[in-house]
């Protein structure tokens, strides 16, 4: 590959150096984290100290973090009227926000006739106000909601713990998928008022294959695992532990919380020049969810008439890689769910692209970005109106 620009950090990060670092270190450390002996103690340290790792990013108690293999298990795990939460009685209605990940849109173990869409505004911000009518009008169940942190394609943030409280007062649980969130913006279990939270390691530069569930406290329980066995991670989820994913996940999380106050201010500068830059080169470029509260480093954005999976093959030769907001499912592509959701016009949908950047973006990247998408997305545009380029 000649020089690319890799401008698609929410799609995966690449590795952290401090996270293959401590999986090269660890990669001889032979033992299995459940046996007794030295060998087996020094894996159990490792997995234990990456635990901690992992804990510290959300502010939780390491004794409440699940390690599973990534973001979509722990959403199927957290998805459940299994949940046990002191002497309360076990959720027997799910309500999720229409733009959630499809790992959580699927409504994990909870039978279709009780789940639920939680609408969400123009803006791509869930409709608080619905929901705390719906809940009052529900009165007598026990709800679990489940709202991202932050949407993977918008970036757009909830109000998290705005939408907890209303769970909360209504004697339900609140599952909060904070996988693009984490490492991005402070992700504090406390503070967003979440009972279970999903986190991701290869989103914030960790290996691939490797996430968490945390919960927020002693008194949840989950009485069905996915996976039965043995007793690993307390009995929450059988199998031998990822040791190498662990060490790698925990070192990125540590990393990525040391370095959370430069990333914001940094992101969103590479990020509001590549936005204005757009707009100068085209006014009518339409940038989604502009004005509500973003992640940093992600923008949305569809140049009226062109088709996402036209630009992003004419980008990609160009040596970009970005992402369409649009899925691709049995040869057939759909607009975004969650642009639908927002009201979007599928022909603008369609037409979505997100950049996404990362903490080592160089200005020479959004750069390649810029010249190829004057050149490639402009180009297809003028001929399409039948001009001369
Ligand atoms: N939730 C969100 C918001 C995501 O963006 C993703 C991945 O793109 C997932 C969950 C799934 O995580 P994983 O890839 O670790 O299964």
């Amino acid at each position: 590959m000649g020089i690319r620009a890799y401008l698609d950090w929410n799609a995966t990060a690449p590795l952290r150096g401090e996270a293959r670092d401590a999986m090269a270190a660890a990669m001889d450390v032979i033992g299995n984290p459940s046996s007794v002996h030295a060998e087996g103690r020094a894996a159990r340290r490792l997995v234990e100290d990456a635990r901690g790792q992992v804990a510290a990013l959300v502010g939780a108690d390491p004794r409440n973090v699940i390690f599973t293999s990534g973001g979509t298990e722990a959403n199927a795990l957290a998805l459940t009227s299994g949940l046990r939460h002191g002497e309360s009685g076990a959720p027997d209605r799910l309500l999720m926000s229409t733009i959630e990940h499809p790992s959580v849109r699927t409504g994990g173990r909870f039978p279709v006739s009780a789940q639920e869409d939680i609408p969400v505004t123009g803006a791509g911000i869930v409709d608080t106000d619905w929901l705390a009518h719906r809940l009052t009008r529900l009165a007598g169940s026990r709800p679990l909601a489940s709202l991202m942190l932050a949407n993977n394609e918008t970036g757009v943030i909830q109000p998290v713990a705005a939408v907890a409280e209303v769970v909360h007062a209504h004697g339900g649980l609140m599952h909060v998928d904070a996988v693009q969130a984490s490492g991005k913006i402070v992700c504090d279990i406390n503070i967003l008022m979440a009972d279970l939270l999903t986190v991701s390691a290869h989103k914030l530069g960790g290996p691939k294959g490797i996430g968490a569930l945390i919960l927020a406290g002693e008194s949840l329980h989950i009485s069905d695992p996915l996976l039965r066995g043995g007793g690993q991670e307390s009995g929450r989820r059988a199998g031998t532990e990822n040791v190498l994913g662990i060490v790698g996940f925990g070192a990125a999380a540590q990393a990525a919380r040391e370095a959370l106050t430069d990333y914001a201010a940094r992101m969103a500068a590479a990020r509001d020049h590549l936005e204005a830059r757009v707009r100068e080169i085209a006014p009518e470029t339409v940038i989604f969810g502009a004005d509500a509260p973003r992640l940093p480093n992600t923008t949305l954005l569809a140049m009226p008439g062109i088709r996402a999976e036209t630009a992003l093959i004419a980008l990609d030769l160009e040596g970009v890689a970005v992402s369409s907001g649009s899925a691709c499912s049995s040869g057939k592509v759909a607009p975004s769910h969650v642009l639908a959701a927002m009201g979007v016009p599928s022909e603008l949908a369609l037409g979505a692209i997100r950049v996404s950047l990362g903490p080592i973006t160089t200005d020479d990247e959004i750069e390649m970005f810029l010249k190829a998408w004057t050149k490639r997305v402009m180009g297809l545009s003028r001929a399409k109106r039948g001009l001369a380029a």
